[in-house]
Parts: structure tokens; C-alpha cells; sequence
């Protein structure tokens, strides 16, 4: 097959992606998905923690949730966007029980609502410690019931087809995109709309929490279809993922620390207290940057996540699925503090976007990590991302309906691919090369802590490897990997240069040589023009 027409085409199966497809094919569109490898490979799928939303009007409020949302984004967020999600949360929870999740309830019926780390009230809907494996698998069994909607899995989205840049109709929007299949094939997808809800982009650093498919595609492919990138050097460092020879980005939940547990050096002092009232209860991007300056400092590998002062039944009970990877790890939360170090976790910034994911270019959607919505500022609080991608979901496929149903005027033949002129690649040590130095060049230079030197040291370094891989690009037949490098080069790119254009320190960004936070926070944006011509 080279061709296939759709009416929406959604790309990504995190909870943006299958959620949206649902509400789409509810209203009667015919959506097709793809996705790069299984459909419940995603962030989505792994989240643990669970979905910030004001339950208990007793207590709590939508005041208090949107103070805590600018506190912890330092006041770079848009009030109007927190207004926004923080105010639709317990209707999109309400959805999402309306299609079957199961969330974790007390003895009286109404829902247990976790603490985590920025809070000051309990305000985290969960499904025990596998939140994401719930969302996922309910909306996944769903979706593949649907007969409306056609699922693609180890399918591959290239770029968007824009009607301007194939120059096919006098008013600009996206009208499908190209499709790369395992075997190697690319199909021409068009579609009325396209829905990018690819999530995040922390395959780009060495260490880090996300599954390998996070690579920031939908940020490349968005950016390269004219879309602005907005605050992008804002990546949030989880504090507390496992330190381990053989186990690999497992993430140990804030939720750890909000139901007691403390951080403490390896020779078992507390350190917190010198760097945040609250503690090991600080917020993601002090105790990232906390645990970052005691490892510099004392020249120790990890630091230690101490739950042994806890009741042991309370702690298997709250956390029976890390409580088992742990113990399959060799660690017994119970009795042994766990070893810990910080890595890339996720992405603040995004392309630009309303809250409704909309976006410059007509007929293009974003939804869930990808969108730059204003509602995390300069740092995400806990379990908020969750919360923007079921929102987003929803009213992005609102958006959609309503863009299906405008009249536009008809485009001619999508253009095939062209493949003329390009051959298979021998030479794949190039792509291996250039993965690895691209992630150790972002660890190193462009990471928890960064100077005016490191950043240019970067982006001298990553200019190279742009070059060399536009080239290949050209010359040889695309591949997953080949496509993803060129996306985390460019995403990569963006970063160094938002963060370049930050004078200050704010939030999850600190440079050494702007230390200070400005009194005015200003949004960094990046325009496709300015970085691509
Ligand atoms: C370990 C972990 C724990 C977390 N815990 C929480 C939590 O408790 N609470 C919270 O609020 N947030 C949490 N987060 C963050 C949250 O999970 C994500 O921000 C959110 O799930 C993003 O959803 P999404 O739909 O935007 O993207 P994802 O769920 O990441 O889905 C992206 C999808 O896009 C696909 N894709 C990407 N590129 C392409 C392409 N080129 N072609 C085709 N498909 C593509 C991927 O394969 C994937 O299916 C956690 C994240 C991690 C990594």
C-alpha cells in the first residue's frame, strides 16, 4: 500500500492519543492510528503517581491547585491555561471512569487521593502505583474494539504534508503526513486533521525515566511544519529514578516521598533541610538540582530514598509494584534505603499551542507532552501531565470535529515519496555514533546545571552532527533510527538555543552565569524561520 485516506490521523498511543481517538470516533470520524512500536508502549503507560485534580471541595480547592501549579513553574506560567486544566479535571476524571478506569478508593467509596511533592493538599487521583498501566489498558481495549478506528503499531510518522510546502492550495494546513512501516515502505496518509500526541523528548539526554520512543518527534515534525517551540530548555530532571547496574529507568514516584519517605547522603544524613523549607518534600526541580550538588560535592554516585521508618505493611500495600521491582532489584524497601540518581524526565516546553491544541498551521492538533500549553511554567508540578494530556485530549478532539465539519477547499494528488536516487545505508555505525554523542553532549553540557561556555560547547558540537545526518538524510533510505536521530538533533538544537536565549535562572533552567531570577518571566520562543530558513 502507498496510499490511505482518513479522516483524522492520530499519531502517538499515550493517553492523548487513544483518548482522543475515542471522543473522535464517538462523534462518528473515522480516525486511524500510529504509533512506533505496541500500542501501550508510552510515557502514559509507565506513569505512576497518578492525575492531579481538586476532589475534595472540603479541604482543598482550585485556588490552591492553581497556586501550587505557579509556584512550582516559577511564575512563567499563563494563569488562563492553569484556569483552564486545573478547572476541568474533575469532569475529565469523571470521563475517564465513564469509560471503565478504576481508580484506587477509600473504605467509604470516595476516591484515595495520594500527596506528592509540591502539593499542599492531597490531590492525586490514582490506580495504586500503576496509574498508567490502568489509564493505558482500559482506553487500549477500547480503541481496538472500535471499529472506527484503525490501529498501525511499529509505524513511524515521518513529517506532516502541508498544502504550502507541497504547494498544492493557496491557504496553508496540514493535510496528512508520511508514514514509515517496519518493512521499510512509506505511505502517504491524508487526512482532514492530523493529531500529533507524541509526547516527550527524554530519549535526547543519556539518563532517563522515558521508554525508547520517547525521542521528541512530534516537537521535530511540528517545528519543521512551522510551528513555534516554546521554552524547550525547560526539561524537568526527576529527582528519584533508580541507581542500578542492571536495571534501567525505572523511576521511584514523588509519591514515595509524599507518603514519608526521606533523602539522605550515603553515610545517612539528611540534606534536604539546606536547600528547601519543605524538605524531602521540595519541589522536582530544588531536589533535582539538591541531589546534583551532594553528588558533585562528595563525588558519590547516588544518593539514598529512605523508606525503612515507615510501617512495612503500609509500604507494600501503598507501592506493591515497586515495592516488587525493588525486591526483584535485590532491595527491600522495607529494611534497605534505596540508591537513587536524577535523570530527563520531562518536557515542559513544547510546540505552541491554545489549551484547546490548536496551532498556527490549520487542520494541525497537539495534545498531551508534546503541547506547549503555558499551564507548567518553568516546572511541572507532580502529576499534572496527566491531568494536560486527558484535558487536551478531549477538547483537541472538540476542535477537531468542529474543523471537520468547516468547508475548505479541495487539494489535488498528495505527493508520494520519493525515493529516487537514494539507497540502502552500509554504514549504520554512523547513526550509533551520532545517538551516543548527541545524549552524552546534552548530559554533560546542557543538564541540571548549565554555563554560558557548556552551552555553546554544545551547540558547536551538535551543528556538526546536524550536517553530517541532513546529508545522510538525503542520500539514503530512511530508517527508525535514522529518522529519530535526526529529531532528537533537531529537538536537541532547540533546547541548547532556548537556552541560550534565557538570561536568568528560573524554574527547572539554571545557568551559572546568569544565577538571578528576572522580575519580569518572559516565554522563549523559537520560530521554525530562525533555525531552519
Ligand atoms: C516513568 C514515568 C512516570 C510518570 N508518572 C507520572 C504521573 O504519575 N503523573 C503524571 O501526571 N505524569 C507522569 N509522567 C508523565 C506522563 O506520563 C506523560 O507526560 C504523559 O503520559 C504524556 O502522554 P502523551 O499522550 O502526551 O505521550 P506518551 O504517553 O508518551 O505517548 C506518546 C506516543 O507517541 C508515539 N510516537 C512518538 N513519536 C512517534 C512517531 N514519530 N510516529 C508514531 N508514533 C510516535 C509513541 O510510540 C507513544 O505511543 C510520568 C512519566 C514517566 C516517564
Amino acid at each position: 500500500m502507498q496510499f490511505k485516506r482518513t479522516d483524522v490521523l492520530v499519531i502517538g498511543s499515550g493517553l492523548s492519543g487513544l483518548f482522543a481517538s475515542l471522543v473522535l470516533a464517538e462523534r462518528g470520524l473515522k480516525v486511524l492510528i500510529v504509533t512506533k512500536e505496541e500500542i501501550d508502549i508510552s510515557n502514559s503507560h509507565v506513569a505512576q503517581g497518578g492525575i492531579a485534580t481538586v476532589i475534595d471541595l472540603h479541604q482543598d480547592s482550585f485556588q490552591k491547585h492553581i497556586e501550587d501549579t505557579i509556584t512550582a513553574g516559577a511564575g512563567l506560567n499563563r494563569r488562563d491555561a492553569v484556569d483552564f486544566f486545573v478547572k476541568r479535571g474533575p469532569e475529565t476524571i469523571e470521563s475517564l471512569r465513564g469509560l471503565g478506569v478504576h481508580f484506587s478508593t477509600r473504605d467509604d467509596g470516595n476516591l484515595d487521593l495520594g500527596w506528592e511533592g509540591g502539593h499542599t493538599e492531597r490531590r492525586v487521583v490514582h490506580a495504586g502505583d500503576i496509574t498508567g498501566n490502568e489509564l493505558i489498558s482500559v482506553l487500549k481495549e477500547r480503541v481496538v474494539k472500535d471499529r472506527r478506528i484503525t490501529i498501525w503499531q511499529h509505524h513511524t510518522a515521518i513529517d506532516l504534508i502541508t498544502t504550502r510546502k507541497f504547494t498544492l492550495a493557496a491557504e496553508n494546513r496540514a493535510v496528512g503526513a508520511y508514514v514509515l512501516t517496519q518493512e521499510g515502505a512509506v505511505i502517504t496518509v491524508e487526512a482532514g486533521a492530523v493529531l500529533l500526541a507524541t509526547g516527550g523528548c527524554g530519549k535526547v539526554y543519556l539518563y532517563t525515566s522515558n521508554p525508547d520512543v520517547a525521542t521528541g518527534d512530534g516537537v521535530a515534525i511540528g517545528f519543521r511544519a512551522g510551528v513555534p517551540a516554546v521554552n524547550m530548555e525547560m526539561v524537568q530532571f526527576h529527582p528519584t529514578i533508580l541507581y542500578h547496574e542492571k536495571v534501567r529507568s525505572m523511576l521511584l514516584s514523588e509519591a514515595l516521598r509524599g507518603e514519608g519517605g526521606i533523602l539522605r547522603t550515603r553515610d545517612g544524613r539528611t540534606f534536604m533541610e539546606k536547600y528547601h523549607p519543605m524538605k524531602s518534600l521540595a519541589p522536582r526541580d530544588v531536589t533535582a538540582r539538591a541531589i546534583d550538588h551532594e553528588l558533585k560535592k562528595r563525588g558519590d554516585d547516588f544518593v539514598l530514598l529512605d523508606m525503612t521508618m515507615l510501617d512495612p505493611d503500609f509500604i507494600v500495600n501503598r507501592f506493591p509494584n515497586l515495592f516488587k521491582k525493588c525486591f526483584d532489584a535485590g532491595i527491600d524497601m522495607r529494611r534497605d534505603p534505596i540508591p537513587v540518581v536524577p535523570a530527563a524526565h520531562y518536557m515542559c516546553g513544547g510546540l505552541q499551542c491554545s489549551p484547546e491544541g490548536t496551532t498556527c498551521v490549520p487542520g494541525l492538533f497537539v495534545a498531551g507532552e508534546v503541547a506547549h500549553t503555558g499551564l507548567h511554567g518553568a516546572n511541572r508540578l507532580a502529576s499534572n501531565s496527566l491531568l494536560e494530556a486527558a484535558v487536551m485530549a478531549r477538547y483537541a478532539a472538540e476542535e477537531i470535529v468542529r474543523w471537520q465539519a468547516a468547508p475548505k477547499d479541495a487539494v489535488g494528488p498528495l505527493p508520494l515519496w520519493n525515493e529516487e536516487g537514494v539507497s540502502d545505508s552500509e554504514e549504520n555505525v554512523v547513526v550509533k555514533q551520532n545517538w551516543d554523542e548527541i545524549r552524552h553532549c546534552m548530559w554533560n553540557y546542557v543538564g541540571i546545571v548549565r554555563s554560558d561556555r557548556r552551552l555553546e560547547r554544545a551547540l558547536k558540537r551538535i551543528s556538526l552532527i546536524k550536517q553530517e545526518i541532513t546529508e545522510y538524510y538525503w542520500n539514503f533510505k530512511v530508517t527508525r533510527d535514522l529518522l529519530e536521530l535526526r529529531n532528537i538533533t533537531l529537538v536537541a538544537e532547540i533546547i541548547v538555543r532556548s537556552a541560550m536565549k534565557r538570561k536568568e535562572s528560573r524554574g527547572l533552567h539554571y545557568n551559572t552565569d546568569h544565577p538571578q531570577k528576572l522580575a519580569d518571566a518572559h516565554d522563549t520562543e523559537l520560530s521554525p524561520e530562525e533555525l531552519l530558513g
